[in-house]
């Protein structure tokens, strides 16, 4: 990795796009060894409806201190749930907007909203009312549901923007809408959509401006759902351990989706509590995370192979999972995590290989069957096998564009039809795909591109050091430094500067060491466990100017 500037990284125009190399056969072999065909058409919902019912009596979810909810409960409240959503005058593809904790009537909403044909579009529950606002005037939803503690700030808002219905939800579930739905009869006929129909509006992180809607369909989230669902070899008797938020695609989509189709049991934690996840782990066959679960696994001297008894499969994504961290729960557990890449925009895009292959720490496998990926330089030109460039994607998880925003969506789609992910990326010979991190986030120092994963992978295993964050910062010189920042290994004190800096300059070409590093308590991270590299980026914005 590294060296000299790829042409057009630097920038970020478009345009001349290049004929799809051929998928390779050994990756599609390792990921369809048991990709029966389901082909979900129309509403999703309809899809799990049918299984619901088929399930019966057997749980769905099971909730730490309450009695197991059944797949039949599940269905009625949905079925309710979507009787007070019509109740309150919502059609086919009208906004429900909720900003919401993680609960069950939160889980029947989103199931509801898709049951009416309506668009579901939560929102992370850590936006600012201020935020709150952007995102109700850009969504214009016909329902808003915020707990009742925001109710005085939102009634202004949606007054202003002529949006009636306004309804609340507690942490607990509780509030005027779950009231409305318990008055609701149980019959109600799922609405029939498109495939193409929209299913929910996601926004976007947005580090750099505004959060953009994407625009994410029936089809997107039920081939997704298919695809996980045989790839992963989701099986009679699964269990699933969830302790993800529900705002964001991993939580929603990747982990709720897959288990119902499954009609698996799902283990409910509000929250990722690390002695309740213990406690629960040993019932659990499959858990999705973030990688700051495992670390934080690790980081419990108690934690062990016992922990895992039942477990089948261990899933981390939506950050970069540490090689070290992957090795540490091997050798701790038995376990070699299953680390998958995706994105708001595209549900799942690649995984490492279930059965059939290597589960190889610091990649994300392959492409997904039916998903076809390539790495490409800004302008669209095929960088070879093993090269950096920016990662497309296309097929049928790619989600529809950005919600009235079309020339943001020409922007990031080539001509013929791939998504750009603004991910880094190289796509070894047999398709095996490595994020090398975000294109915005790629550091050109004196007209060199360097590559913050490469720099943090050698300070990560150096001793005494936990983990590491490399940003590039403007430099009067250079353009720009590489800046590194650190944690301390737990109980060890971090190396100094000048000892860092000797034991990485015989592993790095000059250039790509940094010029400053600087230790800090913890990395800024989001929810999702994502390092906040440009919070990083202005905090040391002055390290050359000063
Ligand atoms: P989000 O839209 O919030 O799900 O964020 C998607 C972004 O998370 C991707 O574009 C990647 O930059 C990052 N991401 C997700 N999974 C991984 C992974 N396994 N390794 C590295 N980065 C990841």
């Amino acid at each position: 990795m590294g060296g000299a500037r790829l042409p057009g990284l630097a920038s970020r125009s478009q345009k001349p796009f290049y004929p799809l190399a051929p998928a390779p056969a050994a990756r599609r072999e390792a990921l369809s060894t048991r990709q029966e065909k389901m082909a979900i058409d129309g509403n999703l919902y309809a899809a799990f409806e049918e299984r619901f019912r088929a399930a019966g009596e057997a749980a769905a979810f099971t909730i730490p201190g309450a009695s197991d909810v059944s797949y039949a409960d599940l269905a009625d409240d949905v079925a309710r749930m979507a009787n007070a959503l019509v109740a309150l005058g919502i059609k086919p593809g009208d906004r429900v907007l909720a900003q919401v904790e993680k609960s069950l009537a939160n889980v029947h909403l989103y199931l509801a909203t898709l049951k009416t044909g309506a668009v579901f579009n939560t929102l992370n529950t850590a936006y600012t009312t201020a935020e709150l606002g952007y995102f109700i005037g850009d969504a214009e939803p016909a329902l808003i549901v915020v707990p009742s503690e925001k109710l005085a700030r939102v009634e202004p808002i949606a007054a202003e923007r002529k949006i009636a219905a306004i309804a609340t939800m507690e942490a607990d579930g509780s509030g005027s809408l779950t009231d409305l739905a318990q008055r609701q009869s149980a019959d109600h006929a799922t609405v029939a959509r498109a495939s193409d129909d929209l299913a929910a509006l996601l926004y976007t992180s947005g580090t750099t401006g505004r959060s953009k809607g994407a625009m994410i369909t029936h089809r997107n989230l039920a081939s997704n759902a298919e695809v996980l669902h045989a790839c992963w070899g989701f099986e009679a008797g699964d269990v699933l351990l969830h302790a993800l938020p529900i705002f964001h695609t991993h939580g929603l989509f990747v982990a709720m989706n897959t288990a119902f189709l499954n009609t698996s049991r799902v283990i409910w934690l509000p929250k990722f509590d690390i002695e309740a996840v213990m406690r629960l782990m040993p019932e659990a066959t499959v858990m999705m995370g973030v990688p700051t679960f495992y670390t934080r696994l690790l980081g419990h001297p108690a934690f062990g192979a016992d922990h895992c008894a039942r477990m089948r499969l261990v899933i981390s994504g939506s950050a970069p999972l540490l090689a070290e961290t992957h090795a540490a729960f091997e050798a701790r557990t038995g376990h070699r995590i299953l680390e998958r890449y995706g994105m708001t925009e595209a549900g799942m895009i690649t995984s490492n290989p279930y059965r059939g292959g290597d589960r190889v720490a610091g990649t994300v496998g392959y492409a997904l069957p039916g998903i076809s990926v390539r790495a490409a330089t800004q302008e669209g030109a095929a960088v070879a096998p093993g090269e950096v460039g920016v990662l497309e994607v296309k097929g049928p998880n790619v989600f529809k564009g950005y919600w009235r925003n079309p020339e943001k969506t020409q922007e990031e789609f080539r001509p013929d039809g791939y998504f750009i992910t603004g991910d880094l990326a190289t796509i070894a010979g047999d398709g095996r795909v490595t994020i090398v991190g975000r294109a915005k986030d790629l550091i050109i120092t004196g007209g060199f591109n360097v590559y913050p994963k490469e720099i943090e992978e050698e300070l990560n295993s150096l001793p005494g050091i936990g983990e590491s964050a490399v940003v590039g910062v403007p430099h009067p010189d250079f353009g720009e430094g590489v800046v590194a920042i650190l944690t301390p290994q737990p109980g060890m004190t971090a190396p100094g500067e000048a000892e860092i800096l000797a034991a990485l300059s015989c592993r790095l070409a000059r250039f790509k060491l940094p010029k400053r590093v600087f230790v800090a308590k913890e990395l800024p991270r989001n929810a999702m466990g994502k390092v906040q590299k440009a919070e990083l980026r202005s905090q040391f914005a002055k390290t050359f100017s000063e």
